[in-house]
């Protein structure tokens, strides 16, 4: 912590820093600092419904659920205000590829009076040019944040096409400024990760693109294609193109019911108050993935200092990943708890990996 020396611009309140802080909004007045005046550009904001309308929204979401009960007003125990910055990328690149596929056919004979039948290996060298490929990326503008922990808020957003105003013109609550995190990461960095992000998916594409392309082939011989695999193939990405958008705060709100004995969570965007993930009673091993969870929370969101910001941001990260795993989680586990994602929320985030589920377990 470097914060004894930052104070606000405005209103000369101390800004408590680290060292990668390049922008943070003032706790006491919502004044924007730029500690790193060399990567100054503006900052943008999405506005925020008030809490009371976001709550609302999410009881008419879990009734439709069959969960009133569960996320009544009489069993709030902590609505969270949180602002996170994004910066949106977009990408755009073709690919020259080349390579050899192997495609697995069935063959049968007749042999006496049975059929007996195998599998052969066809041998096929593809190549050609691929794309271009656009996406965007969205890019959180903090450190050690899981890009695709966050991407249920950001698939909304994007899929939303609500407009997002200068900070300086967004009217917030006083207590609402301390949940707008600082910004940690500059455009070009936001621009460097997105590539690595548009470039892995493009790999991909290409590489199914390859294997239909052999398989196809091998097909219109009038061969019984029953599987491929690559076995070598050169991929080399060109004509890249990237813009970064500027800075935008993604507003949210995290809400906390108690039921019984157990405690719900739900994350809701924080502009229409429309549920990005719910929780709903669940088998044990969650319980207990959640549970340490919980703890995490609630000992952070006590305490204000800035020092926290960085575990809070995770371990909101960290529900958004970990809430986002749930559905890889469903084959092996039926669910006396899980978690409910609302409309708007894409089905690649859905469907993350159990292995980043234990990831972000191990990191919190
Ligand atoms: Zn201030």
């Amino acid at each position: 912590m470097v914060g004894e020396s930052y104070r606000c611009g405005n209103c000369g309140a101390p800004l408590d820093i680290t060292p990668e802080t390049i922008a943070t909004v003032c706790s006491y007045c919502g004044h924007l600092n730029w500690i790193r005046e060399d990567l100054k550009e503006e900052v943008l904001m999405v506005s925020p419904i008030e809490e009371g309308k976001a709550l609302e929204k999410l009881l008419e979401f879990a009734s439709r659920r069959g969960l009133a009960e569960v996320f009544k007003k009489v069993n709030l125990s902590r609505a969270t205000f949180v602002a996170v910055p994004f910066y949106f990328v977009d990408a755009s690149a073709e690919a020259v590829y080349s390579g050899r596929v192997a495609v697995q056919v069935r063959r049968c004979r007749k042999e006496r009076n049975r059929e007996r039948c195998w599998v052969d290996t066809r041998s096929v060298y593809v190549n050609g040019v691929y794309g271009p490929y656009s996406s965007t990326v969205p890019v959180v503008a903090r450190r050690g944040s899981d890009l695709v922990s966050v991407k249920a808020l950001a698939d909304r957003y994007m899929g939303s096409r609500v407009g997002a105003v200068p900070l300086g013109r967004v009217e917030l609550d006083k207590s609402m400024w301390r949940g707008v995190l600082s910004i940690e990461i500059d455009g070009k960095t936001a621009m460097d990760i997105a590539l690595d992000t548009h470039l892995d998916r493009l790999r991909e594409l290409v590489e199914d693109y390859m294997r239909r392309e052999a398989e196809q082939r091998v097909r219109r011989r009038g061969e019984n294609v029953v599987g491929s695999s690559i076995v070598w193939r050169r991929i080399t990405p060109m004509n890249i193109k990237m813009v970064s958008s500027r800075p935008v705060l993604l507003p949210m709100y995290i809400a906390s019911y108690r039921y019984g004995n157990g405690m719900y969570r739900s994350i809701l965007s924080g502009w229409d108050g429309e549920v990005v993930v719910l929780e709903r009673p669940m088998k044990r091993l969650e319980r207990i993935a959640w549970g340490s969870l919980a703890a995490v929370v609630s000992g952070i969101l006590g305490g204000i200092g800035f020092a926290l910001m960085d575990m809070w941001v995770g371990a909101v990260l960290a529900i958004l990943g970990l809430a986002a795993s749930w559905h890889c989680m469903r084959r092996a586990l039926s669910p006396v708890k899980s978690v409910l994602f609302g409309s708007g929320v894409a089905l690649s985030t859905r469907r993350l990996t159990q292995h980043r589920l234990l990831r972000i377990l191990r990191g919190v």
